[in-house]
């Protein structure tokens, strides 16, 4: 079963969300914006401070996909959104380190 970590990999995320969201997430994420409010290998739950209120990203491996949601308007709509972006690139950051 793969993890929600391993699916998160950069360039992976990258694809699913697109160039100028990941950009957002990523200065996000550097900024510190997300908050892991759950942190399992099959579920991660964000709050990502961008905006009030802050959304709510969930991150779950589920067939070996990833699956997702976020509150915010473009995530409703199912379209990949810098919230998305900047939960996955802090859950990959906290996993825990892997052997190549
Ligand atoms: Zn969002």
């Amino acid at each position: 079963m793969r993890s929600v970590a391993d699916l998160v990999e950069e360039a992976a995320l990258r694809r699913l969300v697109g160039p100028e969201p990941y950009a957002d997430g990523l200065r996000l994420a550097d900024a510190g914006a997300v908050r892991l409010v759950e942190f399992t290998p099959l579920t991660v739950v964000a709050k990502v401070a961008d905006g009030t209120p802050a959304p709510r990203v969930e991150l779950a491996s589920k067939d070996g996909e990833l699956a997702w949601r976020c509150e915010c308007d473009e995530g409703i709509t199912g379209l990949g959104c810098r919230h998305l972006a900047a939960a996955g690139i802090e859950t990959w950051r906290s996993a825990p380190a892997r052997r190549p």
